[in-house]
């Protein structure tokens, strides 16, 4: 069965804790601003899938 969401863990830039975000696994890519659940701070967002099991994700301070 094809999942739609994947969970991936991620480390704030600003405050190091991890997090857990959602990818949409509809989308083959995506980027946008995302505000750190613990310091509240915007990290901008960007993950590429690579295949089902496979979601690369990068974390930038969003300025
Ligand atoms: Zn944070």
């Amino acid at each position: 069965m094809q999942r739609s969401v994947a969970e991936e863990a991620i480390d704030c830039p600003f405050c190091g804790e991890n997090l857990t975000v959602l990818i949409d696994l509809s989308v083959e890519s995506q980027s946008y601003i995302e505000d750190c659940q613990v310091c509240c701070r915007p990290m901008q967002l960007s993950y590429a899938i690579i295949d089902e099991d496979t979601v690369n994700v990068e974390i930038d301070c969003a300025s």
